[in-house]
């Protein structure tokens, strides 16, 4: 079925279920532009990307449709993104779980500190270098060298995401935890399990155990919303809704 015709029906069972899962995916990440930076760069204009994204962007205003979406039930949102950017929408810190990292962090060996001031000076130097040079890897990876170091310990830092080696968990388990409990309280509870263009990239995250958890749920329907990857298992059965459409432009298809 066409997304438009959807979006009024997936509004009138989320607004009739009593609590909301919400799982965040791959396609829900906005494009990034070419940054004009050496590689060993492009990570920390990313993260400047991310943080200067404009309300208007249709990733930020398709968080906020989300977010209104949800209205007032319980929710909890998984996100595999680690761009933070689930909190421009209004989604409070402690609903949402982001197992893959945040780029808000950096971490070394063993410490996990904020990256804004890291990344700002990083930046700064790098854009300082002649133009030339702000292309060349070399100089690049000096600059890094020089001030992405931990400022407790002096180890190298790099951002902390799940797709850099040495990614601490010890980031999201608490965090883990609550979404663990509040999952518990769905149990035979009218559940609307909403799942937002996440593929194959991490199944074990939200995929699988969405499945899972609508399965053993007798009242909870699974929706899940996704350009190619749309298929709902046939064991859900009803209980099962397919959207084909990428998940931005199908929340803001009422718009
Ligand atoms: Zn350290």
């Amino acid at each position: 079925m066409k997304s438009e015709m959807q979006y009024s029906r997936i509004a009138d069972k989320i607004r009739s279920a009593e609590m909301i899962l919400i799982g965040i995916g791959e396609e829900f990440r906005p494009g990034l532009p070419n940054p004009g930076l050496a590689a060993e760069a492009a990570p920390y204009a990313a993260w400047e990307y991310y943080r200067s994204l404009p309300d208007e962007d249709k990733v930020i205003r398709a968080y906020k449709a989300l977010r209104k979406l949800a209205g007032a039930k319980p929710y909890f949102v998984v996100t595999l993104n680690t761009d933070d950017l689930v909190f421009r929408g209004g989604f409070e810190r402690d609903l949402v779980v982001a197992p893959c990292g945040s780029m808000e962090k950096m971490q070394c060996e063993e410490h996990i500190t904020e990256a804004g001031p890291i990344c700002e000076k990083i930046l700064e130097e790098i854009r300082k270098l002649p133009e030339e040079k702000q292309k060349d890897g070399a100089a690049a990876a000096e600059v890094l060298k020089k001030y992405a170091v931990c400022p407790l310990c002096g180890k190298p830092l790099h951002f902390h995401v799940k797709s850099e080696e040495g990614y601490l968990e010890s980031g999201y388990l608490d965090q883990w935890q609550n979404y663990n409990r509040w999952l518990s309280c769905t149990l035979n509870r009218k559940l609307c399990i909403l799942e937002l263009g996440v593929g194959f990239e991490y199944p074990q995250v939200i995929r699988w155990p969405f499945e899972k958890a609508a399965y053993f749920n007798q009242k909870a329907e699974l929706i899940r919303v996704h350009s190619r990857l749309w298929q709902v298992t046939s064991e859900l059965k009803e209980r099962g809704i397919s959207v084909e459409s990428a998940p931005v432009d199908f929340l803001l298809s009422e718009e």
